[in-house]
């Protein structure tokens, strides 16, 4: 039943579904927007339950050898002396780039793949989905999902605008190549002015480093596809900022072609699936960057998904609604981002001072342990997912 279902996004989400519905038995084509799998972005965390689902995946053990080893994050003056470390590392949790993880679930997903294209258009009826391409002839699927990310495509087509379901957070941000001598090794370094941060990411294992912009503002109009116009936003923000590296950081990044622009957004949908077609990963329930969860929850959300579609036999009004009320609690305890945007930029120069001593006492670390120890013991089992033998 429902075997031939259609992906849109080749990232975390989107690859892992394809994987497990393969498993389970699934015929799947991915469509990607760009015209290969897109490597850029820095470190994500596989942590908790989605470090499992990894190791089902059969992924885990080359995850941990790229392992980024970042030890932590330092937050530095114009001088560049460090004022507070806050460690970052958890013996339950492995970061990785983003651009690795994607590769590691390509190798091991056996799928269709149709890049440099897009849905235009979704037809529903009893059977099936009729699905218009923007380039491929139309072709009927059983199932449609969504796996392409926070401004997702089939969201709007499927269930609405944009607007209805993303809330914006007050902040961008930009990251994009950076010369990697002007980080410490195995450091997240962050610099603040008020409601900025520059910050650089250097990873042990990796040659190249990643520049950090984030700024406080109220909304604004841009093109989201227009790369150019993202890095005029950024350098007008960051013009007045002379101080520690952010010159030589910006210089960078400017000159990195896929310079990574977006709005700090969370999304939030009281359902998501309607009829034949369902979202996953951040399509779904983007928590945010400061949430450090998106690929957490694309792969256990992703798991689940497939899962529920071979234990109900592709029955998609059985595993949908399934789907959903396993893996909401874990999105809606990762939503709760609280003060991380906060921390990381603060608004006024008194709040600066304040992180800056608070960071310097073991409280952060203690906090971030104990926090963790209680969402382990919180979580859902994962079960086992398999097809019902048939009669
Ligand atoms: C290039 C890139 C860099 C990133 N860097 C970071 C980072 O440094 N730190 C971090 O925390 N998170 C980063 N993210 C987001 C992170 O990958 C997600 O939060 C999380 O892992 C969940 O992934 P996802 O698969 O749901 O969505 P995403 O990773 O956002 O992937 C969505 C995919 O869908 C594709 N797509 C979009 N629209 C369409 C369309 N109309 N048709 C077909 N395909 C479409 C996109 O090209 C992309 O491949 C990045 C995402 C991308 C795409």
């Amino acid at each position: 039943m429902n075997e031939r279902i259609l992906i849109s996004g080749a990232s975390i989400a989107g690859l892992a579904l394809a994987h497990w519905l393969a498993r389970h038995g699934f015929r799947t084509t991915v469509v990607e927007r760009a015209p290969a799998l897109r490597t850029g972005g820095n470190g994500v965390d596989v942590r908790a339950q989605a470090v499992e689902v990894a190791e089902r995946t059969g992924i885990m053990s080359r995850v941990r050898e790229l392992a980024t080893d970042i030890q932590g994050m330092k937050f530095v003056d114009s001088s560049d002396r460090a004022v507070a470390r806050v460690g970052t590392q958890d013996p339950a949790s492995v970061e990785i780039m983003r651009g690795d993880l994607v590769a590691l679930l390509d190798q091991v997903t056996d799928t269709e793949y149709l890049f440099g294209d897009s849905i235009q258009r979704l037809e529903q009826d009893d059977d099936g989905v009729l699905v218009t391409f923007e380039r491929a002839p139309s072709r009927r699927f059983h199932l449609v999902v969504g796996a392409d990310g926070m401004h997702s495509t089939v969201r709007r087509l499927a269930f609405g605008a944009e607007e209805r379901f993303v809330r914006f957070k007050d902040h961008y941000f930009a990251f994009a190549d950076a010369d990697a001598s002007l980080g410490e090794d195995r450091w997240v370094t962050m610099f603040n002015t008020p409601g900025r941060m520059t910050g650089i990411y250097r990873s042990g294992n990796h040659a190249q480093a990643k520049a950090y912009f984030m700024f406080r503002s109220a909304p604004l109009e841009y093109d989201r596809h227009d790369v150019t116009e993202h890095k005029r936003l950024v350098s007008e923000r960051f013009a007045e900022d002379r101080s520690w590296r952010t010159r030589e950081l910006l210089d960078s990044a400017l000159a990195d072609p896929e310079f990574y622009f977006d709005a700090l957004g969370q999304v939030r949908m009281g359902s998501w699936h309607n009829g034949r077609v369902a979202l996953v990963g951040d399509a779904a329930w983007c928590a945010s960057p400061a949430s450090g969860a998106g690929a957490e929850l694309a792969l256990v959300g992703a798991y689940r998904l497939a899962g529920e579609l071979a234990a109900a036999n592709g029955d998609h009004r059985a595993a949908l609604p399934r789907y959903q009320t396993v893996h909401r609690p874990l999105v809606d305890r990762r939503q709760q981002i609280g003060p991380n945007v906060r921390i990381m930029i603060p608004r006024t120069v008194g709040g600066r001072f304040v992180r800056d001593a608070f960071a310097r006492l073991p409280l952060m670390n203690a906090m971030g342990g104990l926090d963790r120890r209680l969402q382990a013991k919180n979580a859902t089992p994962l079960p086992d997912y398999c097809r019902p033998r048939r009669p």
